[in-house]
Formats: structure tokens, sequence, C-alpha cells
């Protein structure tokens, strides 16, 4: 089944999200596997509601693409960062082709519901804090793309980590 992503320059992507209510009802729980299937769809390793048209704040992530193991990431809040940061360059799904050269905090620890409700802290590392930045901001409206301040380097985007990566735009330099 194809699943169509909202992309850029679609202004619904600039929408900031609303809470999600607990406990999740039946069409939240479709909407979580909906995403999931979006997310390894598309070659993905994260994928915000806003990204398959619903305002809510929730995400899933899979940086390892086990395909079996996605997380899911309802009302996140990021509650500590990391004194360091890193620079590098990102992909959107909903941004195919485009590229965003984003400074993220390389550690963070981020406080979030269950499925259940059962709150978790968890702190995240390297990728997965990246991804989990990337995702974050689209809650907020915001994408990836809006950090590149210069043109587009084809030299520059060799060899990065690729957020949300796309094999075939990957592939094609
Ligand atoms: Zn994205």
């Amino acid at each position: 089944m194809y699943i169509e992503l909202v992309k850029y320059p679609d202004v619904f992507l600039r929408c900031v999200s609303k809470p999600v209510s607990f406990p999740l009802d039946d069409k939240t729980q479709r909407l979580i596997k909906w995403m999931e299937r979006a997310m390894y769809n598309n070659y993905g390793i994260g994928l915000a509601a806003i990204q398959v048209g619903y305002q809510l704040r929730m995400f899933v992530m899979d940086v390892n693409r086990s395909f079996e193991h996605p997380q899911v990431f309802i009302n996140p809040e990021i509650i500590k960062k990391s004194k360091e940061s890193i620079t590098d360059f990102e992909g959107c799904l909903s941004a195919p082709g485009k590229r965003g050269e984003v400074k993220r905090y390389i550690r963070i620890t981020l406080k979030y519901p269950d499925e259940k409700g059962e709150e978790i802290v968890k702190t995240f590392y390297n990728l997965a804090a990246r991804c989990i930045q990337h995702e974050m901001d689209h809650l907020e409206g915001k994408l990836c793309i809006d950090y590149e301040k210069g043109n587009y380097s084809r030299d520059k985007h060799k060899s990065q980590t690729m957020v949300e990566s796309d094999f075939r735009t990957k592939s094609d330099s």
C-alpha cells in the first residue's frame, strides 16, 4: 500500500502539532502502525505524524533500520541536553533531494509516556539524538532545510550522516 507523504513546500508541515491524549484510542493506535509502515516504505529512520497528515505530537524512529523494533514517541519533551553539539547534514522524507546542515546536541535526555501512558526517561546519543531533534522540529513546524544558509553543495554532503535518508537520492551522487 502506498502512503503519500506531505511534502515541502506544503504549508501543513508548518503547523505546530497538538498533544496526544491518553489513553490512546483505536484511531491513534492505527495511526502509529500507519506511520511505521510509511517510514519503512520510504526507507526512512524517522517519521512524524505531520508527515502523514496528522497534527499530533508523535513520531516513530528506527535508526538501525531493524524493520522490527520501531520506537514510538508520544508527547516527547527534551529534559536534558549535552554541552557538545555537532553539525552534520540531514535529509527529510518530506523534502526529497534536499539537505540541511544542522547543528544538534550529541546527547539528549527525553521524557515521554509509553503507549500505556507510563512515563519513560531515556538518554539518546549520536544518530538517535539527531533523529529525535529532527523529528521534534517537525512537531514545531520546522524543517531541517530551514537551517541551511548557503547554497546546497554536492561536495559537502558526500560522507555525511543522513536522517530519514532516501536511498534513491543518496545514491545519485
Ligand atoms: Zn523530516
